[in-house]
């Protein structure tokens, strides 16, 4: 696992199988390819082959290909639901809604790839004539993680393709089911070898970000994150990487402030990146906040409500972030009872009280149901906190004083900021990190130029 670039270089060893667990019951449920050298290195030879192809398209051809893949996801939303469900254990409002979302974002690309924001262009030097032609940077490696399994690979995947690249996709060794059925979509509505499903562990990772790629699109941990920068040597990279959201509420908040936190910090049991995590009150609206949001956490059920942690690894992570808080109230929500409680991975909904500043479960991003709340003297004091965590992801501010929430949401450190809602995200508005949240563009036409770089060409005329 932890074999130097030039070892994992000269490995021929090839791939193998693990077992896959059902996070909802911690039983078997199959097994998945973990790719080695040979599949990594036959998977980038087909994307390279492809690429003539697939970048030569026009954007209207390259976009009626990506309409017609939107459109096989939605006639196979069923299939793509059970994958989903089958590696996550989440709800099936949840995944209805994200395989929506998916389904949106390559028809929203489609689109795009049409559309352009660039630089002047014309005569801007007497005697010349110069434009800016955008290319493809080529075989893009993108590498997902296991929260939305299909969504987190469409973020990549659908504006990598509609700028003229091709893909090949690792997901997380937990989730390969619905990229798996992607890919074979794929090859029927974009052709052979354009978006790839390389499924595998880290190692896997490893070797796709060493092969012969051009770029690198990273969506997970800090820790991994900055491995992979530092392995992609001088080759482009987008690191999209952990959160550890603020939510700052003040005395005025909205009436239903408690009930949309407590639903947002348990949607995907609070396995979003962008999740809120970090409450800040002012001293006067402390105790109101921490009784208001125990209520609202109390009322959402791990089983019914929302899904089991993924794998065990991170529901030991969990585990180790509670035991070490410092936090004097620990107020834990219920698990229903059809839940498997004894062996899947489920965790209640939790609320952290009274703790100190630097408490492990505010440092750290800790990717559970749970919030902590702290008290801060006055606005400017409670700003401060929301900033002093390297992450800089997601924020947001709760007040019915439009002009104090507006000057806070610019303030704040982070790449999105909401003001009374959280987690709101649609395919034209771009997301992407600050800090160790990484610095990838997310969504929007602003994805494309991620995936896009410009030629400048300038033309002596005579006239
Ligand atoms: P992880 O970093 O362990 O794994 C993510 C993916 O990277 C997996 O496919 C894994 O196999 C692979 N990987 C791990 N180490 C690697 C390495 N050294 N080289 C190459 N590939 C490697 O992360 P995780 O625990 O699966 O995911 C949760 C994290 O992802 C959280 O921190 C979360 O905030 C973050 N995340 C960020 C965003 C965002 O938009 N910023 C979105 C979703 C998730």
């Amino acid at each position: 696992m932890t074999a130097a670039p030039t070892e994992l270089n000269k490995s021929t060893e090839s791939s193998e199988l693990t077992e896959l667990t059902d996070p909802r019951t911690g039983r078997p449920r199959g097994t998945a390819t973990l790719s080695r050298e040979p599949e990594v290195a036959a998977a980038v030879a087909a994307a390279r082959i492809a690429l003539a192809e697939w970048s030569a398209l026009t954007p209207k051809d390259r976009g009626r290909r990506l309409d017609r893949l939107a459109a096989l996801i939605e006639e196979h939303a069923d299939r793509y639901a059970a994958r989903e469900q089958a590696g996550t254990g989440k709800p099936g409002a949840e995944t209805a809604g994200e395989i929506e979302q998916v389904v949106d974002l390559f028809r929203f690309y489609a689109t795009a790839a049409r559309t352009r924001t660039v630089p002047a262009s014309g005569r801007l030097v007497a005697g010349h004539e110069s434009w800016v032609r955008w290319e493809p940077i080529g075989v893009v490696g993108v590498i997902v993680p296991w929260n939305y399994p299909l969504l987190m690979a469409a973020w990549r995947c659908a504006p990598a393709l509609a700028a003229g690249n091709t893909v090949v996709a690792k997901p997380a060794e937990t989730t390969p089911d619905s990229l798996e059925l992607l890919a074979e979509h794929a090859a029927r509505a974009l052709g052979a070898g354009v978006l790839q499903s390389l499924p595998g562990d880290r190692r896997t990772g490893r070797l796709l970000v060493e092969s012969a790629v051009d770029m690198v699109a990273f969506t997970g941990s800090g820790r991994a994150g900055a491995d992979v920068a530092a392995r992609a040597g001088t080759r482009r990279v987008s690191l999209e990487l952990g959160g550890n959201a603020p939510a700052i509420i003040l005395p005025d908040a909205p009436a239903d402030t408690y009930a949309s936190l407590a639903e947002a910090a348990t949607y995907n049991a609070g396995q979003s990146c962008a999740a809120p995590a970090r409450v800040i009150t002012l001293a006067e609206n402390y105790e109101d906040t921490v009784a208001g949001l125990a209520a609202a956490l109390g009322s959402r059920l791990a089983g019914r409500d929302f899904g089991p942690l993924n794998n065990p690894d991170q529901a030991a992570r969990y585990d180790r972030l509670v035991a070490s808080s410092t936090a004097k109230r620990n107020l834990a929500a219920g698990i229903a009872p059809d839940a498997d409680g004894a062996r899947g991975n489920w965790r209640p909904a939790r609320l952290l009280a009274d703790l100190v500043y630097d408490d492990p479960a505010v440092t750290e991003e800790v990717f559970g149901p749970l919030l902590t709340v702290q008290q801060a003297q006055d606005t400017e004091a409670a700003l401060a906190l929301a900033n002093s965590v390297p992450q800089a992801l997601g924020a947001s501010v709760w007040t019915t004083d439009l002009e104090t929430g507006l000057d806070l949401v610019a303030r704040l450190n982070a790449g999105e900021a909401w003001l009374n809602c959280h987690l709101v995200q649609t395919a034209e508005l771009p997301h992407g990190g600050r800090g160790t949240s990484g610095h990838g563009t997310d969504l929007s036409v602003l994805a494309l130029q991620e995936y896009q770089r410009p030629k400048t060409v300038t033309v002596r005329v005579t006239r």
